[in-house]
């Protein structure tokens, strides 16, 4: 059985890219939960840095997490059997790795500032950056003198000799030379654990089998295994887990996409009325593909289909109008009450219907979606096509620059004449209505049907862009379209 997990920091607002990473993981589990030997996908929060992370940011990956549909099978609010899935909560087993590990040789004591591994490295005029091994076999005598002066010493791994390769599941084969790797750190002076030992001692002890992540990690993967190997001695891990690293997002300028972005930030899709199901199909596609000639798919085929080994290791970029046009394909196979359910908090949001909803509202609501469900492209494209519908007469208003252009005097002509041709109409009916106007204003007063009928779109809806008019009209009812039409000549 296979074990992934997605490890996010919570730090300001979550990315798209961690998106991207958290689905890939999930539809690898789920995929080897119905294929293979089984799957299991962790969420596991990285939260060890005090200053930059926050609680509003751990519940809004929580937030995003849940409306994405990604249900993840240990980890915050749901448990597990490696709890707990904080790494704030999970100290005690890092400061006891790190004594082990200080224990072992391994590891060794350093005292030096960075300003001193700095100046080293100007003078002696290397070029590799990050520590130089200093501290690497200090005498007794030397280690005494430093505590003399009081400084406190950080642990650091002691980077073997030689060559590291991995076979990377996204990549191929990769190789680093460790002298090119320096020995790194793994908690602060103050004994505070880093990131460097805590995300692969979780991994350890959660067993994980397959770290799949970004391409930004990539660099830290060599000190990752060759940390295995010590915590493996020590018995905190079973076996290195495979890796593979996915491909950077570009965004504008074929640069990173980088959370000043405003189309990085994720939940702003769910607040702007995209689907999930949309977002997570674009994502999907940024390394992956289902087919060579399909854009359009669903979580479930997704897991069906994704292998790791598939995916891209070419930069792929970020395009938001591939994106809406990827969540319009997706409004489109949604049932009318699925559609009338995800978008009534879009309506209570803007104030179209008021929470609860009334009984008439929702009968309202019923009849009018049919005549929205295959024009919108995004959920919160509904309060502005529906509002003229449950307004309140008093309250209803045109839209400016709608009525200046088409309610001039030809466009009252066209009112007034629609209202002699409606104001006796038996029954209040779309084909009545279409029928009146029909014959008022395209065969009576010879007018095109699009300049005919815009402005009574105008005065009845408000605006030029609206449901499709004859049975807007029917729903609205009699009383008050033609209460409208008669105050667009006001
Ligand atoms: N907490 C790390 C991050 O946010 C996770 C790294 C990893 O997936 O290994 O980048």
């Amino acid at each position: 059985p296979v074990r992934v997990r997605m490890a996010p920091s919570p730090t300001g607002s979550p990315h798209v890219g961690l998106v991207r990473t958290a689905l890939y993981n999930w539809a690898f589990a789920r995929h080897h939960q119905r294929h293979g030997a089984g799957g299991t996908f962790v969420f596991r929060i990285e939260d060890t840095d005090k200053e930059r992370n926050t609680e509003e940011s751990y519940a809004a990956l929580i937030e995003l997490m849940h409306w994405l549909g990604l249900e993840w099978d240990e980890g915050p609010e749901v448990g597990g059997p490696f709890a707990p899935y904080r790494q704030s909560e999970r100290s005690d087993y890092y400061v006891e790795t790190l004594d082990r590990l200080r224990a072992s040789s391994y590891t060794y004591d350093c005292y030096c500032t960075n300003a001193e591994v700095e100046e080293r490295r100007k003078a002696s005029g290397s070029k590799v950056m990050g520590y130089d091994g200093f501290c690497r076999e200090l005498t007794q005598d030397q280690v005494e003198e430093f505590e003399a002066a009081d400084r406190r010493p950080v642990v650091r791994f002691r980077m073997p000799d030689g060559t590291i390769t991995w076979n990377d599941l996204v990549r191929g084969e990769i190789s680093f030379e460790t002298q090119f790797v320096p020995d790194f750190a793994l908690c602060r002076a103050n004994g505070d654990p880093l990131y460097t030992l805590v995300n692969p001692v979780d991994d350890a002890m959660m067993e994980i089998t397959h770290v799949l992540r970004g391409e930004d990690l990539l660099s830290s993967t060599p000190r990752q295994i060759a940390l295995y190997e010590a915590l493996k001695d020590l018995g905190v891990a079973k076996a290195t887990p495979e890796f593979g690293h996915l491909p950077y997002v570009m965004g504008e300028g074929n640069k990173k996409l980088s959370k000043r972005d405003p189309e990085a930030h994720a939940l702003a899709y769910r607040d702007q009325g995209f689907l999930p199901e949309g977002l997570l199909n674009y994502l999907a596609l940024l390394g992956w593909a289902i087919a060579a000639d399909r854009d359009v798919f669903s979580v479930e085929e997704m897991v069906d289909a994704f292998e790791i080994g598939d995916v891209n290791p070419n930069p792929a970029r970020f395009d938001l109008k591939k994106c809406e046009a990827i969540n319009a394909s997706h409004m489109r196979l949604l049932s009318l009450d699925d559609m009338t359910h995800r978008v009534l908090p879009h309506l209570k949001a803007a104030g179209v219907v008021h929470d609860p909803v009334s009984d008439s509202d929702a009968q309202l609501l019923e009849l009018a979606m049919p005549l929205i469900s295959e024009r919108i492209n995004k959920l919160s494209e509904a309060p502005a096509m529906l509002g003229f519908l449950f307004v309140d007469e008093d309250s209803f208003e045109l839209d400016e620059a709608d009525a200046a252009k088409l309610l001039d005097e030809q466009g009252k002509d066209v009112v007034r004449a629609s209202l002699a041709a409606l104001e006796g109409l038996a029954t209040w009916s779309t084909a009545a209505i279409q029928e009146a106007l029909q014959g008022a204003l395209v065969d009576g007063m010879g007018l095109k049907p699009r300049v005919a009928f815009g402005a009574v779109r105008v005065a009845v809806t408000g605006k030029r862009i609206s449901p499709p008019l004859f049975e807007s009209m029917e729903l609205l009812g009699r009383e008050r379209s033609l209460g409208r039409l008669r105050r667009a000549l006001g």
